[in-house]
């Protein structure tokens, strides 16, 4: 009866990893951030032909969106993959609600800027390093950090500043918005300052090789 049990459990970890491999990865996006995603994408044109699914969620934890692996992506090979960036409903605002969709476009734009810029610094890993990426996520405060400012700088190198900055002033500068995500935008994330200043970098760099 046992050796029953396990071979049934086996066989459906066996179709439950057919499914996920042969599930067609999708490019995705929803109407109502059609137009904001495109124009992020315009800065990125590394991740054309990859499948980006852009899904909205009733609420994420701890964040806005979030840039994800997908499955059937992480067991092929590093250049069939596909990612996922789900992006939550409703704002964390203490009391009231309010839609992402709704934030000024451009605040839009920076956000989803950020999260391709971590599509970015995955494409650069292979797979076990990013199961790996994962864990640490979850587990590594230091590790956050890395992974977030990475993001930033991925977005900000591809001439996404001003968006970011948008971003940022509008996460930092909104009162209502929560103190606990205020508090980790400030923790983890690249500041206004420190973008100005790689900003002004880039543009020395750009004019020495003029
Ligand atoms: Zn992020």
């Amino acid at each position: 009866m046992k050796r029953k049990l396990k071979l049934l459990f086996l066989l459906l970890i066996a179709v439950f990893l057919v499914i996920v491999i042969l599930k067609e990865p999708k490019n995705t996006i929803p109407d109502r951030i059609k137009q904001e995603v495109k124009i992020a994408l315009q800065y990125f044109p590394e991740l054309k032909g990859i499948p980006i699914e852009f899904k909205f969620k009733k609420n994420i934890k701890k964040s806005v969106m979030q840039a994800q692996p997908t499955w059937s992506g992480l067991l092929k090979s590093k250049n069939k993959r596909s990612y996922v960036i789900l992006i939550s409903e409703k704002f964390k605002i203490s009391g009231e609600e309010f839609k992402t969709a709704d934030v000024p476009k451009d605040v839009l734009i920076g956000w989803i800027g950020h999260e391709l810029g971590h599509v970015m610094d995955y494409q650069e890993r292979g797979n076990l390093n990013l199961i790996g990426f994962g864990i640490r996520y979850v587990l590594l405060k230091e590790f956050v950090k890395k992974a977030e400012r990475a993001a930033d700088s991925f977005a900000v190198s591809r001439g996404m500043s001003e968006y970011i900055l948008k971003t940022k002033r509008f996460i930092l500068n909104h009162s209502q918005i929560d103190e606990t995500y205020k508090t980790r935008i400030k923790q983890y994330y690249l500041s206004p300052d420190e973008i100005m200043e790689m900003v002004k970098e880039q543009d020395s760099i750009k004019n020495n090789l003029l």
